[in-house]
């Protein structure tokens, strides 16, 4: 029972709103210094002319959208992305004023009324959207800033590259309506320097110089860049990188790893409830998928796939304690795992473990867990559920 408790939950600013301490069974704890330090070494990276709009959409990527946005603030982003309305309207709520764009299609008039109110930019496809905000901003009285997306080869949002130029004009021609930026986004800009995923970005980066030529001097943001595009080539960069990822500390890629240093800003972490002595030959968990083939000291630990961890990475992750891996054995279950401490006979009732982050030397990656389960660290960042409390550390 060693650490069980040991800090003060009010003296390091955790009490949770009943007054107990949010580390008694599974939490997250979520580092506002990395994404900091990470939104400053990617400003690094960038052009003095160049912009950082922080994307902290699904809640800042699971981490908590209204802490990463200001960490990412006070290390230099200049803008926020979102994905819905909604996102929007909670940063505002929260005092964040600086321009928020709604990087989602908004199709309701009320949705888009709703951004005219709160000062967030909508992203217009096509001229069906810019004339229902031509009309909302009529009634109002108020100019609506808007940002036009450009299709250059992603086949999701946007109108397709050819007619840039046409609608970049016809937009700017309804007086009502102030057009801030055109932008598209990139499909394969995480893939290697070679092949395909280079052929594609160069073909989206032309295609989208093709209209960002024809408006050079019109006073309008052109961008481009995820993390990936960030990390991979200045010449994406234009006058703003959108990134999301990279911020939260984790490269898209393997190949992009090196470019600048990311911390991980996010750790899980769960506590031993129970040690069990058994001895060989027992099956364990639902379907005993394991079968203990020793006599064996099995931690169970309060964390399941309600939380957030997958039940596809049974038997395949492990867990850290004391700077050394722990195996997790049998199949994860909604609220608790087992993990093999046979080898690891000091593990008791009470410790800590980590599921994710760093552990002494040693570090469990997003990536790891996506690369057993077929899937990848943006997924696995936000599978992360409202059961397990958040600590800003
Ligand atoms: C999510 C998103 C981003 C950020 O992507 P990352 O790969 O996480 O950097 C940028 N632009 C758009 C349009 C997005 O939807």
């Amino acid at each position: 029972m060693s650490d069980l408790f040991v800090d003060n939950p009010q003296s390091a600013g955790l009490e949770h709103q009943n007054g107990s301490d949010p580390r008694q069974r599974a939490w997250m704890e979520v580092s506002a210094q990395a994404v900091e330090s990470n939104a400053r070494a990617l400003r690094q990276l960038l052009a003095p002319g160049c912009a950082l709009m922080a994307v902290v959409k699904a809640d800042g990527y699971g981490h908590g959208a209204e802490t990463v946005a200001r960490a990412a603030i006070c290390g230099g982003a200049t803008s926020l992305g979102v994905a819905t309305l909604q996102e929007g309207i909670e940063l505002r709520r929260a005092g964040l004023e600086l321009p928020v764009l709604v990087l989602g299609n908004l199709i309701q008039v009320e949705d888009l009324r709703a951004c005219l109110h709160w000062q967030l930019m909508p992203t217009l496809s096509s001229m069906r959207e810019a004339l229902l905000c031509q009309n909302l901003a009529s009634g109002s009285g108020r100019r609506f800033a808007v940002q036009l997306k450009l299709d250059t080869g992603m086949t999701r949002l946007g109108c397709d590259w050819q007619d840039g130029s046409r609608l970049t004009q016809a937009i700017q021609q309804l007086d009502q309506l102030i057009l801030r930026g055109v932008y598209s986004h990139l499909a394969l800009a995480d893939g290697g320097p070679s092949g395909d995923a280079e052929r594609i970005t160069r073909l989206q980066q032309e295609r989208f110089e093709a209209v960002t030529r024809a408006h050079r001097s019109d006073n309008l943001q052109f961008h481009l860049a995820n993390s990936a595009g960030t990390l991979r080539d200045r010449s994406l960069h234009h006058d703003q990188v959108r990134v999301g990822l990279a911020l939260y500390g984790h490269a898209p890629s393997e190949h992009l790893n090196q470019t600048v240093p990311l911390e991980p800003a996010m750790g899980v972490k769960a506590r031993v409830s129970l040690i069990r002595d058994v001895p060989a030959g027992v099956g364990v968990s639902y379907g005993h998928r394991f079968v203990t083939s020793r006599p064996s000291r099995l931690a169970v630990v309060g964390i399941g796939y309600a939380d957030g961890v997958s039940r596809c990475l049974s038997g395949q992750i492990a867990v850290l304690h004391a700077g050394r891996r722990l195996p997790q054995v049998g199949a994860i279950t909604m609220d608790q795992l087992m993990v093999d401490a046979t080898d690891h006979p000091t593990l008791d009732v009470g410790d800590v473990v980590t599921l994710l982050g760093s552990d002494g030397d040693a570090v469990i990656h997003p990536q790891d867990w996506a690369e057993l389960s077929d899937s990848i660290p943006w997924e696995v960042l936000c599978s992360f559920k409202h059961r397990l409390p958040r600590l800003v550390v």
